[in-house]
């Protein structure tokens, strides 16, 4: 085997290929959506899942074709178009409205020359069929057991008519066409098993992921996540002199509600004010996180927020949460908060700093007799 020669027969060559160019969607979507996590833009991973889907396979597509466009062996590359669809329609589920898949279909025809064939037409309306097929039986697969049954009997039957309309636009031998047909079907149950294998392998780290960095009893983020954050929020606010504000509050006589009511009636006190708070943050501005930093503790970060804007959320988590009145076995539990908030000061120079006075002004809170909030 030398570069120039590799010895491998074309069947092999592509299986390698379509498992090579999988590969990289995958290592470049991890990257791009770490990127994005990074640097704390808040955008969905599905909507980075379809635009690179889209972006990367009809660079594929395109790109390989033109190696052939015009020539007598133009449907080399049809296998591949096939494998391209059904991960895009299949395993990534991605919705092409008409309005966007008929447009490109018959850019793609102008581009290939084939805009002159009724076969090619007739390829491009099944071709269209089965992405839209693809799409829905995902979703309609999701409830029923032997999915791979499903889906071999989708790829058996879309494959059947689309490689039978090559043969005839082509003038393909029945043998020929048949064993390209056989390769589609084999490609198509490699990329069953190898996207099942790496998706159940990233659903495991997206959950361990989400078990490092959530509370568990609350929902919020964790004590890990806000030491995070609050180290990039801090660097990138002064690096770039913006606002940053923080708010830290504690749970008044805890203890006491532990003992009068029981651990579990504690518990769901936390649950109650996590959730109260959620509900106020979303209404104000759902970029701002709720931590749970201590075991009744909790910890708010402002970004972009000087003392007065956060001082107007603040109020008003205040007097939800003091308002609030949790339901355990027949027995009402009122809470109230005392709160500590400051914000960003030119002279910090470390995270801990500001820390340090928001927990100051949180003690003065308590100090004075609780139920309060002294923001300085
Ligand atoms: P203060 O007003 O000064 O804050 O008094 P406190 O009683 O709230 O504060 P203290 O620190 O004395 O008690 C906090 C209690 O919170 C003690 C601990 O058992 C309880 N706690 C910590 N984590 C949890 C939890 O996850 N569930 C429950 N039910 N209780 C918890
Ligand atoms: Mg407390
Ligand atoms: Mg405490």
């Amino acid at each position: 085997m030398t570069w120039s020669n590799w010895q491998l027969s074309p069947f092999v060559t592509s299986i390698f290929f379509i498992l090579g160019v999988l590969t990289l969607y995958w290592v470049l979507f991890n990257w791009i959506t770490t990127w994005f996590h990074a640097r704390h833009i808040e955008i969905d991973d599905d909507t980075v899942n379809a635009w690179h889907g889209v972006i990367y396979m009809l660079t594929f597509v395109f790109v390989l074709q033109l190696s052939v466009v015009g020539q007598a062996d133009s449907w080399e590359f049809v296998n591949f178009h096939l494998i391209a669809v059904v991960f895009c329609a299949y395993f990534l589920n991605i919705r092409m409205p008409s309005y966007v898949l008929l447009p490109l279909v018959i850019v793609y025809m102008a581009f290939d020359q084939s805009i002159f064939f009724w076969e090619s037409w007739s390829y491009a309306l099944v071709f269209v069929i089965f992405f839209w097929a693809m799409n829905s039986l995902r979703i309609w697969v999701q409830t029923r057991r032997y999915q791979w049954l499903y889906y071999f009997g989708a790829i058996a039957f879309f494959g059947n008519v689309l490689w039978y309309l090559i043969k005839v636009k082509y003038n393909l031998s029945w043998s020929n066409c048949l064993q390209e047909y056989g390769y589609f079907l084999i490609f198509a149950c490699l990329l069953y098993a190898y996207v099942n294998m790496l998706t159940q392998d990233s659903e495991i780290k997206l959950r361990l992921a989400k078990f490092a960095s959530h509370d568990a009893l609350t929902q919020t983020e964790n004590f890990a996540a806000y030491t995070e954050s609050i180290k990039y929020l801090f660097s990138s606010s002064t690096k770039n002199n913006l606002s940053l504000s923080m708010m830290m509050f504690d749970i008044d006589h805890f203890k006491q509600i532990n003992d009068t009511y029981g651990h579990l009636a504690g518990d769901r006190v936390l649950q109650s004010v996590a959730e109260t708070v959620h509900t106020v943050l979303n209404a104000n501005d759902p970029q701002v996180k709720l931590y749970r930093t201590g075991g009744e503790e909790f910890n708010v970060l402002f970004s972009g927020y000087d003392l007065k804007s956060t001082t107007v959320i603040v109020d008003q988590i205040f007097t939800a949460v003091n308002h609030l009145v949790v339901k355990f076995d027949d027995q009402e539990i009122s809470i109230t908060i005392s709160v500590g908030v400051s914000t960003l000061s030119q002279e910090d120079t470390s995270p801990s700093d500001l820390y340090n006075r928001v927990d100051q002004n949180l003690y003065h809170s308590k100090r004075n007799g609780r139920i309060q909030i002294t923001a300085v």
